[in-house]
């Protein structure tokens, strides 16, 4: 069985805490895998060769850093399909998806590699006589990334090529559950040039992630995952002095508007509900259909939901591939199973499927459940996976009201033809990302991405310039070159003349 081990220093490095964790391939249910636990130990020699590259790469030229990074993107993009297969094997989402996947990542890449544009820093000159002020930032140290199952290989991307590229040096925690392509990642960072010990991976559980968040090395924490998991990691690591962002779960909404064209909103829902089987943290899992679209939208949606191929994701014919583990199917097909006693009306129920040849995957079918209470478990927990819940509002006020009652603030949507309408659907949503007519409204590498409430804790979102922001710290330097006839002593509170 294949081991999957850490990244430290540049090579790869033997887990010695004798503690492993199983890696499964959804589609089949085998045990393909086994990964390698970190103890705090490891975690202490991965930091240790985060610190020492630090001495340097904190002061390498930006030319040094962008030449290393524009080979990285050379070397990803042709990686492309061996990362996307990497993927599906392990969290086994369909090959175009993981394809996906890896494109949006290297977006950070690329932002990473006009780096030089984004540190150009401020000058004042002659705020007073003879005196200029300059504003620059300059890295953290060591900063550390703790990501989940569910983008193994993009995610760690939105972290640590804008990091390295800022001067950091970086310390990976991946998901257990798909640790292959955080390490492929890092060896080909390596293999571009980047120096020994500026990015390493260390895999492991709760273990590996509580001595992060306590070593008094690591100036910074990255985290994507749940929002329990977040608010921890925000807690801890703050009470520990660190500059931490969180980015926790969700339950995305879009509203539809009776104004709206209901096919584009039926294909938009499908492709946002279900793409990924529902493990996105931009999904779609409510929709709200206001004033008479509801009976209309949920026929279309079940028409079209009713023809996904389900199947493994290495197989071109698939369009949607299994959950990541069988706990985590049963889990989803529990809220499916108690929909019905908590009021909904179960349109399209998903439980119960398999796929011919595959019976040991961890499938289920698509679930489409319709008029669903604000208090029944499917719409109060983020079920991450391939369920969607439907419900009723009168209005566009109460629609809105809906939506920011919600504990979360991931992404949202509006679909209307109705600019005004969309205008203030932007303006009034508590969310961190809009979409209008555009259900998964993920920002482009040069815009920031982040949640509201529930799902973001601390101030930055992630890449963009707020990305740059968290990876740096403001100096300030305030430069005078004296005149002869400048001197003698003055104790008043220096101002500017
Ligand atoms: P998770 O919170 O279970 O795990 C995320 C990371 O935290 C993993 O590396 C895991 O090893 C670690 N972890 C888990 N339990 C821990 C504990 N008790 N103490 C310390 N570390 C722990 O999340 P997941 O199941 O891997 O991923 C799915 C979740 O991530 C969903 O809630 C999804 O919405 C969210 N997510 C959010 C975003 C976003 O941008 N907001 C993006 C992707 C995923």
């Amino acid at each position: 069985m294949k081991t999957v081990n850490h990244w430290i220093g540049g090579k790869a490095v033997e887990g010695t805490s004798g503690v492993h964790g199983p890696v499964t391939d959804p589609a089949t249910g085998a045990r393909t895998t086994q990964v390698a636990f970190a103890s705090a130990g490891e975690v202490d020699a991965a930091v240790a060769a985060a610190k020492a590259a630090f001495a340097t790469w904190g002061t390498s030229s930006l030319a040094t850093r962008t030449s290393v990074l524009f080979a990285y993107r050379a070397l990803l993009d042709r990686h492309r399909e061996e990362i996307a297969r990497l993927i599906t094997a392990e969290h086994g989402k369909v090959h175009a998806d993981a394809l996906g996947e890896v494109a949006r990542g290297l977006e950070i890449v690329e932002l990473a590699c006009g780096i030089t544009t984004q540190l150009k820093g401020e000058l004042s000159t002659q705020v007073s006589s003879r005196v200029d002020v300059a504003a620059i930032r300059q890295p953290l140290g060591v900063v550390a990334g703790i990501t989940p199952f569910n983008f193994p290989a993009m995610v760690p991307l939105w972290m640590f090529p804008l990091a390295i590229a800022c001067g950091n040096t970086f310390v990976l925690k991946p998901s257990e559950k798909d640790p292959s392509a955080a390490l492929l990642l890092a060896e080909l960072a390596t293999e571009a040039g980047l120096p020994d010990g500026v990015l390493n991976v260390v895999n492991g559980d709760k273990t590996a992630v509580d001595r992060i968040l306590e070593h008094p090395d690591i100036a910074a924490v990255s985290f994507v995952g749940s929002t329990p998991i977040a608010r921890h990691i925000h807690t801890t690591a703050t009470a520990n002095g660190k500059r931490v962002q969180a980015l926790g779960g969700a339950k995305n909404h879009m509203l539809v508007l009776p104004d709206a064209d209901l096919d584009a909103a039926a294909d938009a829902a499908v492709s946002a509900a279900y793409g990924s089987a529902g493990e996105r943290c931009m999904a779609i899992s409510a929709v709200v259909a206001v004033g008479d679209t509801g009976d209309k939208l949920v026929a279309k949606i079940r028409e079209r939901a009713e023809k996904i191929r389900i199947g493994p994701g290495d197989d071109p014919a698939s369009e949607m591939g299994p959950l990541i583990t069988k706990a985590h199917r049963d889990k989803v097909a529990s809220y499916v199973h108690g929909a019905a006693a908590q009021g909904a009306e179960v349109v399209l129920d998903g439980t119960g499927f398999t796929v011919e040849g595959y019976e040991n995957g961890h499938w289920i079918g698509l679930s489409l459940l319709d008029k669903v209470p604000t208090d029944a478990d499917a719409y109060r927990d983020e079920i991450f996976g391939p369920v969607l819940c439907v419900l009723r509002a009168e209005t566009y006020e109460e629609g809105v009201a809906l939506i920011n009652a919600s504990p979360w603030g991931n992404g949202t949507a509006v679909f209307t033809r109705d600019g005004g309408a969309a205008r203030r659907f932007q303006l009034e949503v508590q969310a961190g990302m809009v979409g209008v007519n555009v259900p998964i409204p993920v920002p482009v590498g040069y815009h920031s991405f982040g949640g509201w409430k529930d799902s973001l804790f601390g101030d930055h979102h992630i890449y963009g310039n707020d990305g740059v922001h968290f990876y740096t710290r403001g100096k300030v330097v305030t430069t005078r070159w004296p005149d002869p006839e400048d001197g003698g002593v003055d104790l008043g509170f220096p101002s500017h003349r």
